[in-house]
C-alpha cells in the first residue's frame, strides 16, 4: 500500500449562516489535500502529521480525519494548546474575507512534540508532503529541528512534495520566505506551485522564469498552477503545457490548488502518467470550485474523480 505523509495545520472553519448562526467545518492546506487524495485514491495510506490539543475541538477534529479516512497516528496532543481557528465573512458584493485566531495553535507546536515513532513512521513512507504554510506557522526556534527532520526522511528514500503556497501575511519578510523556499525546493522533488507564488515573492510572472529559476534545484517534477489558463510542467525529460477548461460557474476558488495537489499526488503514485494525473488533478479542482467551502461534499467528488478514471482506463484499452 503506497503511504503519504502530509504535514500542515488544520483548523476550525466558521462561515457566516443565516440568522447570525455560523456553519463550521475543518480546513488547512494541507489538511484539505490530505483529505482530496483520500477521496481519489482510497486503497492509498493517507496520514495526517501534525498537532492538536486535548480539546474538544481537537477531538472532533480526529473525528473528522477519521470519517475522511485519513490516518491520524501522527498527530500529537499538546496539554496547552488548542486548534486554530478562522472565520470567513463574505460581503454585500460577494467578496471574502478571512479572520484568523492562530497565532497561538497547537499546530506550531509539532517539532516540540516530534517523537520517535514520527521520524520512523515517515521515513518508511512513499512520500512526504508540506508546504509554505507548514513552514511559516513553525517557530524560528523549531525550525533547525524541521530542517533536520527533512533531512532524514530525504536520506531514507522518502520522495519529498512541497507547495510554496505563499501567504505574505504569514511572514515576518518576504526574504526570509525566500531563504526558507530556498532549503524546501533544494529538498523536493516534487513541486506544484501556483504562477501567483512565483509573481508574489520573486517578481516572476512568466513560466519561462520560474522553470529558469527552479533550474538550479533538482526538482524531477515541477508543476505549476496557472488557474483557469493551463498546467505547465517541467521535468528532467522536457517540458509541456496542458490547457484547463475554465469553469463558467466558480463559487469559491477556496482550495482549488489544494485539491489539485493532493489528486496529483495520489495519481503519481497509483503509477498515472504526468499528463494524466495534471488531468485528473484538474477535473479535481474545477469541480472544487463550483461548491462554496474548501471541502466539497465527498458523493460529488468521487462521481466525477471515478467517471474520469474510467475514462483514462478505456483509453488505454
Ligand atoms: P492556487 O489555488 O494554488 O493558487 P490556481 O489558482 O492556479 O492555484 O488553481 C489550481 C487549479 O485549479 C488550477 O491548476 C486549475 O486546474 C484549477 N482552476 C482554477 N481556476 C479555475 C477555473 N476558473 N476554471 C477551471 N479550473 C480552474
Amino acid at each position: 500500500m503506497q503511504k503519504v505523509v502530509l504535514f500542515g495545520e488544520c483548523m476550525l472553519e466558521l462561515r457566516q449562516a443565516p440568522n447570525n448562526l455560523m456553519f463550521r467545518s475543518f480546513a488547512g492546506d494541507v489538511f484539505n489535500t490530505a483529505v482530496y487524495q483520500k477521496r481519489a485514491f482510497a486503497q492509498q495510506s493517507v496520514s495526517f502529521m501534525s498537532a492538536l490539543g486535548k480539546d474538544v475541538i481537537s477531538q472532533e477534529l480526529m473525528q473528522n480525519c477519521q470519517q475522511e479516512g485519513i490516518e491520524t497516528a501522527l498527530i500529537r496532543h499538546s496539554a496547552h494548546h488548542n486548534p486554530g481557528i478562522y472565520l470567513v465573512q463574505t460581503d454585500e458584493h460577494g467578496e471574502r474575507s478571512f479572520l484568523y485566531w492562530r497565532e497561538n495553535s497547537a499546530a506550531r507546536q509539532m517539532m516540540k512534540l516530534l517523537d520517535e515513532e514520527v521520524r520512523q513512521q515517515v521515513c518508511s513512507a512513499d512520500l512526504f508532503f508540506f508546504s509554505g504554510i507548514s513552514l511559516a506557522i513553525l517557530a524560528l526556534e523549531d525550525r533547525a529541528v524541521f530542517w533536520q527532520f527533512l533531512s532524514e526522511v530525504q536520506a531514507a528514500g522518502v520522495n519529498i512534495a512541497f507547495d510554496p503556497n505563499y501567504r505574505a501575511r504569514l511572514w515576518t519578510s518576504p526574504e526570509d520566505a525566500r531563504q526558507q523556499f530556498a532549503l524546501a525546493f533544494a529538498a523536493s522533488s516534487i513541486v506544484l506551485p501556483g504562477i501567483d507564488d512565483f509573481a508574489t515573492l520573486y517578481g516572476l510572472h512568466d513560466l519561462k522564469d520560474v522553470v529558469t529559476f527552479c533550474q538550479p534545484f533538482n526538482i524531477q517534477e515541477l508543476v505549476i498552477k496557472n488557474g483557469p489558463n493551463s498546467v505547465f510542467c517541467c521535468t528532467p525529460e522536457g517540458e509541456f503545457s496542458l490547457p484547463i477548461t475554465p469553469v463558467k460557474n466558480v463559487v469559491d476558488t477556496t482550495s482549488a490548488g489544494d485539491s489539485f495537489n493532493g489528486v496529483f499526488i495520489g495519481a503519481r503514485l497509483a503509477a498515472y502518467d504526468l499528463k494524466q494525473a495534471i488531468q485528473l488533478a484538474a477535473s479535481a479542482a474545477g469541480l472544487v470550485i463550483q461548491h462554496p467551502g474548501a471541502i466539497v461534499p465527498n458523493e460529488n467528488f468521487t462521481a466525477v474523480i471515478n467517471e474520469q478514471k474510467l475514462v483514462f482506463e478505456h483509453q488505454a484499452n
